[in-house]
C-alpha cells in the first residue's frame, strides 16, 4: 500500500487513554501529535498576546475563542505540512470544526468511547501524597501500607479532582459539550467511534483501523 500521509482528529474524555492512544499511533504511524492544551500552555508561557488573552479564559474554566483557537492551531499545522498530524483537544466546537474541514480534508476522527463506570471506577482509586506529588492506585499500584506514603510514611489523600462526584460532573460536562462536533463528523461519515474499556483492548482496533488509510510503520503490541 501507498504510505499517504493522513490528518486525523482523536477525541475521548478525560480518563479515557486518549493520552496513552495517542502516543502510540505516533510511534507506530510516524505521525505528529499537536495538542491544542500543549499549544496553549506554551503560548501562555511564551506570554505572547494569544496566551495572554487564553488565559484569562482557561482560568474561568471557559473555552478559548474560536477565532484565536484556529489561528493557534493553523499555524501550528503549517509546520507540518509534510508529516502525517493527530490533533488533539481541537477541535472543541462546531464551529472550529468547520474550519478544519475548510481548510483541508480530514482522514479519520477517532473517538474513543470508554464507558464513564470505567472511568470512574479507574480514576477513584487514586490516591496522592500531597508534598511529593507521587500517585498511587488501590489497584494498579498500591502502597505498601494502605492510605500511607511508601518514602516518607505520611499519610495519602484523594485529590478533590479524583472523587467520584468530580470525576462524573467533568464527564457530563464533557460529553455535552463535545456531542454537538462528534455528530458534525458523523453526519460528513468521518466519524470513527472505538468502544472498549481498556487502551490495550482499544489499541489494535485503533492500529487496525488507520492501517486500512495507511501503512503502518510498525505495530506494537501491549499487553
Ligand atoms: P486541555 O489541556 O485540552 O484540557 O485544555 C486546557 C484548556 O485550554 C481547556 O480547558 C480550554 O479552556 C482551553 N482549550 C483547549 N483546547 C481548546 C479548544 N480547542 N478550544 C477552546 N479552548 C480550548
Amino acid at each position: 500500500m501507498i504510505s499517504k500521509l493522513l490528518r486525523t482528529i482523536i477525541m475521548g474524555p478525560p480518563g479515557s487513554g486518549k493520552g496513552t492512544i495517542s502516543q502510540r499511533i505516533m510511534k507506530d504511524f510516524d505521525m505528529k501529535h499537536l495538542s491544542s492544551g500543549d499549544v496553549l500552555r506554551k503560548q501562555i508561557f511564551e506570554r505572547t498576546a494569544a496566551g495572554i488573552e487564553a488565559e484569562k479564559y482557561i482560568a474561568q474554566g471557559q473555552l478559548v475563542p474560536d477565532l484565536t483557537m484556529v489561528n493557534l492551531i493553523f499555524n501550528e499545522l503549517e509546520k507540518l505540512e509534510n508529516h502525517s498530524w493527530l490533533l488533539d483537544g481541537f477541535p472543541r466546537t462546531v464551529a472550529q470544526a468547520k474550519e478544519v474541514l475548510d481548510r483541508g480534508p480530514i482522514d479519520a476522527v477517532i473517538n474513543l468511547n470508554v464507558p464513564f463506570e470505567v472511568i470512574i471506577d479507574r480514576i477513584k482509586g487514586r490516591w496522592t501524597h500531597p508534598a511529593s506529588g507521587r500517585i498511587y492506585h488501590t489497584v494498579f499500584n498500591p502502597p505498601s501500607k494502605e492510605g500511607i506514603d511508601d518514602v516518607t510514611g505520611e499519610p495519602l489523600i484523594q485529590r478533590d479532582d479524583d472523587r467520584p462526584e468530580t470525576v462524573r460532573k467533568r464527564l457530563e460536562g464533557y460529553q455535552l459539550s463535545t456531542q454537538p462536533v462528534l455528530h458534525f463528523f458523523n453526519d460528513k461519515k468521518l466519524l470513527k467511534e472505538f468502544t472498549g474499556k481498556y487502551s490495550n483492548e482499544l489499541w489494535p482496533l485503533v492500529h487496525d483501523y488507520l492501517a486500512t488509510k495507511t501503512a503502518p510503520v510498525q505495530y506494537t503490541r501491549y499487553k
